[in-house]
């Protein structure tokens, strides 16, 4: 069954009024494409299409992993790369490397800029935005990055779960608890047994943003819940390459690991600055080596975060 949108009026009138403001204003509006603006920034790089199943493809490039899905008539995205012409521009050109058929959905993972970028551009083009309701309330008041912009209310909004459906091809979006932040959502290609996940699962330990309500008990909740499902892959937020099933066992093990062992360091009284130096990861193996992830655990409200989650 082909599902019916009632969309277009209430974005139409969102960017109409936004029109008229900035006329009203005096200067026009920086146009939301523009094909001949140069590059606005030296982290651009070239994406690569990678076919992961037959008709489904990930994007691998700057920003975080895309996902696309070709069906007859159409094209189902996930996510949409970092903010910015030059990423929207290559994202368009990387997807008709594959096909020239419309975009008739983009689903939206979750509000980090890295997937949620570009959503203006395909808001502004009538393409429904679907995310979750949490995604819709944290959209607002996420964090943005400095030299990013907030990215727009999705048109369309679920509490559970979406699914469309085009010729040969159906995709569900399903909400997920709090994880990577408080907007996540996964989806799901059913006969393809394959799950785009967003940020709700890396390669090696998974990352968490607890200033943005995420929650690494949510993560471990998630990827319970995953194993109920039917699939035999899944597309990491980021990264070079699909996860299997197989591997994803072992990592989820490893989570299991990593926290009985981080409670124990807090019910044993560890002090908050010694926590992630102080708890043995050598045997998880390559990436969860998470006193070094960057700022994903060490940043120190992230760390408030995570003591306090596991202090309960
Ligand atoms: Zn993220």
């Amino acid at each position: 069954m082909q599902l019916k949108f009632v969309f277009g009026a209430g974005a139409l009138a969102g960017v109409c009024a936004a029109g008229t403001m900035a006329l009203a204003q005096g200067p026009a509006p920086r146009p939301i494409f523009d094909p001949n603006a140069p590059p606005q920034t030296t982290r651009f790089e070239p994406m690569v299409v990678r076919e992961v199943k037959p008709g489904l493809y990930m994007l691998v490039g700057d920003g975080g992993n895309a996902v696309f899905r070709v069906a007859q008539d159409g094209v189902i995205l996930v996510d949409a790369k970092l903010t910015g012409d030059n990423y929207y521009r290559e994202l368009m050109r990387a997807i008709r490397t594959v096909s020239d058929k419309p975009i008739k959905f983009v689903f939206v993972t979750h509000v980090h800029n890295d997937h949620s970028g570009n959503t203006p551009q395909f808001k502004a083009a009538g393409v429904p935005l679907i995310a979750s309701d949490d995604y819709k309330a944290l959209v607002q008041t996420y964090t943005v990055r400095p030299g990013q912009e907030r990215s727009p209310a999705p048109t369309i909004s679920f509490a559970k779960s979406y699914t469309v459906m085009l010729k040969g091809a159906t995709a569900t979006a399903y909400a997920v608890h709090p994880a990577h932040t408080a907007s996540d959502s996964i989806v799901y290609f059913p006969d393809l047994k394959t799950v785009a996940m967003g940020d709700t699962m890396f390669p090696g330990a998974p990352t968490v943003d607890w200033l943005n309500g995420g929650r690494l008990l949510g993560m471990q909740t998630n990827w319970a819940e995953l194993e109920k499902m039917d699939f035999d892959t899944l597309i990491p937020g980021h990264g070079g390459a699909p996860i299997s099933r197989a591997e994803f066992e072992v990592t989820r093990k490893k989570l299991d690991v990593l926290i009985e062992r981080l409670r124990l360091l807090v019910k044993a009284g560890t002090p908050k600055g010694e926590l992630l130096a102080k708890v043995k990861v050598d045997d998880l193996g390559q990436g969860w080596s998470i006193a070094t992830q960057g700022d994903e655990w060490t940043r120190p409200a992230r760390l408030d975060g995570l003591y306090a989650e596991l202090s309960q």
